[in-house]
């Protein structure tokens, strides 16, 4: 186990972001000191007695814009220049597993929570290292997003999880991950697949990889592109994607 991956969130709900630091395995994460949560206030940094920290945009238009005074000086009070910095936005890239792999080589993060409108633009230009999005929708504010970011990189930290279950995970080899069973054999009349009763771990293995390739031909081809198939998997993945085109024609979809 490496040292404590410091993890900085500046947010005006700081409540909402403790409580998913003392929640399950990122709480026992914090107990034993292998991540560092700091979560800070903006508030606390707004310049007048109303702890007042949006503000109306320049050019006109709809809604608030969180001001750049209070948020630098909540950057600045975390050293924040000399740290890495992301801002969940959905103007940013797509937040992606490899993406969460090189946050995680990081020695710590600092989160920036938007609201309103967003934050002013200089902050961005003058902080921000990352610019995520964590999906093609618009959330109210930054904390679901930062947590959903923090999540997806501590676990992959050294340590963290036994590195046989994240290896095996959905998008570690680009594919999709394959279906799960656990006792009882059957349930409700269904049985689990005899492949995975019969302790022939080659079979197992073969069964598991031809599994990730159908789900990932049917729910997310586009990962296909740039996965490395021999001639067998190519013609698998192909007549599903055939076949669901052909679904989507005769449904009208
Ligand atoms: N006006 C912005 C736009 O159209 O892109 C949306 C602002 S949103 C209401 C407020 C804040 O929520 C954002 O600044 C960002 O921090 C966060 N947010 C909302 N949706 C997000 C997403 N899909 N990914 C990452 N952060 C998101």
């Amino acid at each position: 186990m490496d040292s404590g991956y410091g993890i900085t969130v500046l947010t005006l709900f700081p409540d909402l972001v403790r409580e998913y630091f003392r929640t399950s395995i990122v709480g026992k994460a914090v107990d034993r000191g292998a991540l560092v949560p700091r979560v800070v206030d903006i508030r606390d940094f707004a310049r007048d007695r109303h702890r007042t920290c949006d503000d109306a945009p320049y050019g006109g238009g709809a809604g608030m814009v969180l001001m750049a005074e209070p948020l630098a000086s909540a950057l600045d009070s975390v050293d924040a220049k000399a740290q890495h910095v992301v801002f969940p936005t959905p103007s940013g890239l797509p937040f992606r597993q490899v993406d969460a792999a090189r946050l995680s080589r990081k020695d710590g993060l600092v989160l920036v929570c938007g609201r309103y409108e967003g934050i002013d633009q200089r902050i961005v230009d003058e902080y921000v290292d990352d610019e995520y999005s964590i999906g093609d929708y618009v959330l109210s504010s930054g904390e679901l997003a930062a947590m959903v970011i923090i999540d997806a990189v501590y676990r992959l930290r050294d340590g963290m999880l036994r590195s046989e279950s994240i290896r095996e995970e959905s998008f570690q080899d680009g594919l999709l991950e394959y279906p799960h069973y656990t006792r009882p054999e059957t349930f409700r009349s269904r049985s689990v697949p005899e492949v995975l009763l019969s302790g022939h771990h080659a079979r197992i293995v073969r069964w598991r990889r031809e599994q990730q390739l159908i789900r990932t031909a049917r729910n997310r081809p586009d990962l296909l592109r740039h996965v490395q198939l021999d001639e067998a998997e190519r013609k698998l993945t192909e007549s599903i994607r055939d076949k669901e085109s052909d679904d989507e024609c005769n449904t009208g979809g």
